[in-house]
């Protein structure tokens, strides 16, 4: 089987590599040279664990190639489109022009017997229109969205909780296509379900929306417990003991960003809108609004510390919006760093990862390479991505190279009975402050 993976970026060169891990001939194909010249040379454009020898697998055995030329996708039995679809500039709607540049370059390579498939998260109703177009060529369309995890996403690829293939009614050849390319993964009894296309994209876009309405529902409830001194961890752990209810996405913090969760809540919203069904989704809106005063609320309590003592110098640990990543996609770390150096604070950020990510968004940040080196000489200290590095700090190690005695843990990640012995304050987010 001949496979072609159309935009090769946190998504799309991922996929391509489980692909050819699964033994297909597999091209990778994107617009970006500068990405395809490394990925040629087997080297991820980002981090991503297990990436590094999927990639390298796959190009030293041949079956793995990469090419700016969509031309090279001709012959391929399927053709997964997995294009950015960002935000639009000056709206809330998702940008589609990448998958119509992507589709339309598609179309003079394409026949009878090709089945494209979308990997892309896509406002509903755009699969139609796509499978509308291409059905001059005589190939066929089917969506099959992506649930993957940037920092699992190997994992989450080649064992994924379900694929969902969205197709045209009545179209079984799509289908027989799809489950010929993940036979290996459906062997082990994963959960494949044959919807339309209508629902395959809704599900993508509502799962998203499910998972970002229950992290603001935890920041809510942190915010409420702010003013009546509540802990809302604990309030998570009794909840989250409720099966209904599950502890897994309750935990409060600086909220959630990244590529996908903030721009599709909005893109989604944006869509239901336009389908008259604003109402409908109108809670999205407020999802969003809770999730960014997270950050503001981080902002302040990192500003009422330096006025407390005086200083002026904030220790950011974490840039990234996630651990395990280098993706500073809205990202509520680098996001708070940001708008503390605006605010004339003088901000030394470190970050595992996300150093090169980050300096090409906010260039003039300086980012150093340990924990040592940013919080030295720092008056405050603040954790923005809850990476493992820093969970297993030893803050009475840390008392000893910084004057800062207080941290404020916008992911709550913290131990924080060990920092306070140590001589830290430790001001989380929803919870009362350990002295
Ligand atoms: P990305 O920005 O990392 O990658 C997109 C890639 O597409 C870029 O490398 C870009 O150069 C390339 N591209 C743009 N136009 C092209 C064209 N005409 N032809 C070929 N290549 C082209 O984005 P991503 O994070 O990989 O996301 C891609 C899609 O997958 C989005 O719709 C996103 O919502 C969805 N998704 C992402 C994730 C995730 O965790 N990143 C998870 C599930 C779904």
């Amino acid at each position: 089987m001949k496979i072609a993976v159309i935009g090769c970026g946190y998504l799309g060169a991922v996929h391509a590599a489980a692909m050819a891990s699964l033994g297909y001939e597999t091209i990778g194909v994107d617009v970006d040279e500068a990405k395809i010249e490394r990925l040629r040379r087997g080297e991820p454009p980002f981090f991503e664990p297990g990436l590094p020898e999927l990639l390298r697998a796959g190009v030293d055995a041949g079956t793995l190639r990469f090419t700016t030329d969509v031309a090279e996708a001709a012959g391929s039995d399927v053709v997964f489109v997995a294009v950015g679809t960002p935000q639009r500039a000056g709206s809330d709607a998702a940008d589609l022009t990448y998958v119509d540049a992507a589709v339309e370059s598609l179309l003079p390579h394409l026949a009878a017997g090709t089945l494209v498939a979308g990997k892309s998260t896509v406002p509903v109703g755009t699969a139609q229109r796509l499978a509308d177009l291409i059905a001059p060529t005589g190939a066929t369309l089917a969506w099959n969205p992506e649930f993957l995890r940037e920092g699992f996403a190997v994992e989450d690829t080649l064992a994924p909780d379900r694929l969902v293939y969205g197709v045209a009614d009545g179209d079984d050849a799509a289908v027989a296509a799809l489950d010929a390319v993940y036979a290996r993964i459906l062997e082990r009894g994963t959960d494949r379900l044959v919807v339309n296309y209508a629902t395959a994209e809704l599900v993508k876009v509502s799962a998203n929306a499910f998972l970002a309405t229950k992290i603001s529902f935890i920041n809510a409830m942190a915010e409420l417990s702010e003013s009546v001194g509540a802990d809302v961890t604990q309030l998570a752990d009794a909840i989250g003991l409720d099966a209904r209810i599950g502890r897994r996405f309750l935990n409060a913090g600086l909220g959630f960003g990244g590529g996908c969760l903030p721009k599709d809540i909005r893109a989604f919203q944006a869509r239901a809108d336009e389908l008259g069904h604003g109402e409908t989704l109108g809670f999205l809106r407020e999802v969003d609004r809770i999730n960014l005063r997270r950050r503001d609320r981080m902002v302040a309590l990192i500003e009422r510390e330096l006025e407390r003592v005086g200083g002026d110098r904030v220790a950011m640990l974490g840039l990234a919006f996630k651990p395990n990543s280098d993706d500073v996609r809205d990202s509520p770390a680098l996001d708070v760093s940001r708008r503390l150096q605006e605010g004339g604070r003088v901000v030394r950020a470190y970050d595992p990862e996300a150093r090169e990510t980050a300096l090409r968004v906010v260039p003039g940040l300086e980012i150093v390479t340990s924990v040592a080196d940013a919080v030295c000489g720092a008056d405050v200290l603040a954790l923005g991505t809850e990476w493992q590095e820093f969970r297993d700090l030893d803050p009475a190690a840390l008392a000893g190279i910084t004057d800062a005695r207080v941290v404020v843990d916008g992911r709550n990640a913290l131990d924080a009975a060990a920092w306070s012995a140590a001589g830290f304050r430790v001001i989380g987010l929803g919870r009362p402050e350990v002295a």
